[in-house]
């Protein structure tokens, strides 16, 4: 570990992004940019909800994050170890009374399968489902310290593949992960989108049996690899779509006409990096841009969030915003265990 991820504080600042994100965009989620510049003004000056309430992207986030904790408290992370606790808790998070903040389809019905603690895990993932509750979730994968290689992308996709289990959900989870990683320990925003996409050439065929165990054989695919294959493909299609936007799109135009609305992973992590990468040097603007589009707003924006926290660390936030954010104490109790 390098002497910068305490310095900057890079967990706290991208658990407060993201969830800063996710509450900036949960207003306009539903809604498209011209009704959400008639609702809220000029997009530049979008402010904090107040109460500023999250919404099932934090949740989640914090689900796995006290799933992967209770994990690592036990020993080694592998995947036996992983499966318990974040399953119970994705299980609490479908019981809660809190769980009223639109949650996806695919969560709740994959969570009603892992009610059964006899069920295999294998059988309640949602095979076809690719929805960015996948990948919204994931950035704890990238900010927990001491993993492998192998064990953060097994990590991402397994916690993708416990509801979502389209193979461009796993392989988005693992992308999104590996760029809060990059950013998190001091990679420069102008090198990640090449950085990305050799990571997806180099991951293509690789089918983390170790973590995923038979998931493949659900789907019509004859290898695993050909499996994987179809979701590392997906990715490295919206990261040229990407590299070509960061490059020629204007500020002002809704990103998701470049990059694609976000109820898909993949969408969801490239506009969601778009809007970082317009403003690097900017969050709050990031922010904003990604709360003011067409698409899933506030996943947008909460992985905007997520990377320009990981990024800049928790400086980056103005206290008036990240001293009134929902579950304030729980994002710092897990940002302070993974910056310590
Ligand atoms: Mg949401």
């Amino acid at each position: 570990m390098t002497t910068s991820i305490p310095a900057k504080r890079a967990a706290a600042g991208a658990l407060t992004g993201l969830a800063l994100g996710d509450a900036l965009g949960f207003p306009t989620e539903f809604s498209d940019v011209p009704a959400i510049l008639a609702k809220c003004g000029p997009w530049r000056e979008i402010r904090l909800p107040a109460p500023a309430i999250v919404t099932d992207d934090t949740q989640m986030t914090l689900a796995l994050g006290r799933g992967l904790r209770t994990a690592m408290d036990r020993g080694v992370l592998g995947p036996k170890r992983m499966e318990r606790p974040v399953r119970e808790e994705f299980v609490d998070w479908y019981r809660s009374p809190e769980n009223n903040r639109a949650p996806g389809r695919t969560c709740l019905t994959a969570c009603s399968l892992l009610e059964d603690e006899n069920r295999r895990w294998q059988d309640a993932s949602q095979i076809g489902s690719k929805g960015c509750g996948a990948n919204m979730r994931v950035a704890p994968i990238g900010l927990v310290p001491g993993l492998s290689d192998e064990q953060r992308a097994g990590a991402a996709q397994l916690q993708s593949a416990l509801t979502h289990g389209h193979p461009t959900a796993l392989a988005a989870s693992d992308l999104t992960a590996h760029a809060v990683r990059l950013l998190a320990t001091g990679a420069e925003p102008a090198g990640l989108v090449g950085r990305l996409r050799s990571y997806a050439y180099d991951n293509r065929t690789r089918y983390h049996e170790r973590w995923l165990g038979d998931l493949w054989s659900r789907a019509q695919d004859p290898t695993p690899e050909h499996f994987i294959a179809r979701g590392w493909d997906d990715c490295l299609a919206v990261l040229d779509r990407l590299q070509h936007a960061v490059r020629t799109v204007s500020p002002e135009t809704d990103p998701c006409l470049a990059t694609g609305e976000g109820w898909i992973a993949e969408e969801a992590l490239a506009t969601g990096l778009l809007c970082f990468l317009l403003f690097p040097g900017e969050p709050l603007t990031a922010l904003r841009r990604a709360a003011c589009t067409s698409g899933d707003s506030d996943s947008i924006a909460c992985l905007a969030g997520a990377f320009a926290g990981a990024h800049l660390g928790a400086d980056a936030w103005p206290a008036d915003w990240a001293d009134r954010i929902e579950y304030r104490g729980d994002l710092l109790a897990l940002g302070a265990l993974w910056d310590a």
